[in-house]
């Protein structure tokens, strides 16, 4: 913890928080901090997307604090120059932008009395989750399943909607939080429990045609300890992939889905290319009335990137979508990573599998609750298509 003199204390060392240890957070003098975030992996690995401190002020009046948000490294500035703030108690998150010179980001917000987040995107950490399906276990329309626990002894939660399968309905399977910081797909399952618990005719008809299983975060340990992508700082396994080092999480998804055996598969992901949101679904053409059927959310519209066919470092050159998403480039996310969940739920299920991306920037957690509310009425309605005309 480090007190400044008018009160103001700020730390890593929380649930989602980034970094942890006290060292990484030096007070410059009054309430200025230089905050060194950590990561799995150098630079070369890893963007080191995570960062996410609480500000408590003791005193009675909101007072300006500035972090100075040391990266360590001048790369991959272009996703680091905007901030997330709230205060406890508000649901929503206000961007700041930060100045960003060299490998640091100076950012300045209000810490209101009492305690504050600073985030490089909306947080939604394991205690968030443990509440959102503790308040499901109550609800008679929903059943709760331990589907296992990760590597540190964390649950990894099942949610089945409705609990009672009927023969004709379809294995819908919804995830998220493979990658430990890309927080926006639990607002979008949290828009599609709710718009499922609706009663509107629409979620009835989707209720009666389809089961959901939601598994809202495969990487408890990542989120928890605040990492960007894997399950640990050291020898954690990339849970997006399906080679990968032996964890107890990548085995409950594995598991799930061959229990499942879905015939829709959604994976919720939110990169950090601004402009551009992503539906990877190795077919152009369900890409395209995909993106047809979903309605601009957040400022400001975006173009989708939607023609990823394949996983391998060769085809993705052959494309050129390097120049959009340069960690493609790095030949070890792809070198032997015997693809992707929605690769295996294509070729094992003969699902329609899909992952999208979703950035925050210009949205808030209401635009991503909309979003999934959007995906998943769009992925069904596509997919009764499909099933009427064989
Ligand atoms: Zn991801």
């Amino acid at each position: 913890m480090h007190k400044s003199k008018l009160g103001v204390r700020v730390t890593g060392k929380l649930d989602g928080g980034n970094p942890k240890h006290a060292s990484h957070i030096r007070e410059d003098g009054e309430n200025t901090f230089t905050v060194k975030p950590t990561w799995e992996g150098d630079p070369s690995r890893c963007y080191g997307l995570r960062f996410a401190v609480m500000a408590e002020n003791s005193g009675v009046d909101r007072v300006p604090v500035t972090v100075n948000v040391d990266w360590g490294t001048p790369q991959h500035m272009e996703y680091k120059g905007v901030y997330y703030v709230n205060c406890e108690g508000e649901d929503d998150w206000t961007e700041r932008a930060a100045k960003v010179n060299g490998q640091v980001a100076s950012v300045t917000f209000d810490a209101e009395p009492g305690v504050s987040y600073l985030s490089l995107a909306p947080m939604y950490n394991y205690s968030t989750y443990l509440a959102f399906v503790d308040a499901l276990a109550q609800r008679s329309e929903v059943e709760v399943k331990l589907a296992g626990k990760s590597r540190h002894g964390r649950e990894i939660w099942r949610l089945q909607m409705p609990p009672e399968e009927t023969e004709d309905a379809e294995p819908v399977t919804v995830v998220c939080r493979n990658n430990a910081c890309e927080t926006a797909g639990n607002f979008m399952i949290e828009g599609m429990v709710r718009f499922l618990f609706s009663g509107e005719p629409e979620a009835v008809e989707l209720m009666r045609k389809f089961t959901f299983h939601f598994l809202p975060m495969t990487n408890p340990d990542g989120v928890f300890d605040g990492l960007e992508r894997d399950t640990a700082l050291e020898d954690g396994a990339n849970l997006g992939r399906m080679n990968t080092a032996p964890d107890p999480a990548h085995d409950t998804i594995r598991t799930s889905l061959e229990t499942i055996k879905p015939k829709l598969f959604v994976n919720l992901h939110n990169w950090m290319i601004p402009d551009v949101d992503g539906l990877l679904c190795n077919d152009e053409l369900y890409a395209r009335r995909l993106s047809e059927l979903l309605p601009p959310v957040g400022k400001p519209p975006r173009r989708y990137h939607r023609e990823w066919y394949s996983d391998t470092i060769a085809e993705i050159e052959d494309r050129g979508d390097v120049t959009l998403y340069p960690m493609a480039k790095l030949p070890e996310l792809h070198k032997d990573s015997g693809g992707t969940w929605k690769d295996f739920c294509r070729k094992r299920f003969g699902a329609r599998a899909m992952a999208v991306e979703f950035p925050w920037r210009g949205r808030t957690v209401d635009d991503m609750r909309q979003l999934g509310i959007a995906l998943l009425k769009a992925v069904c309605l596509i997919r009764i298509g499909e099933r009427e005309t064989p």
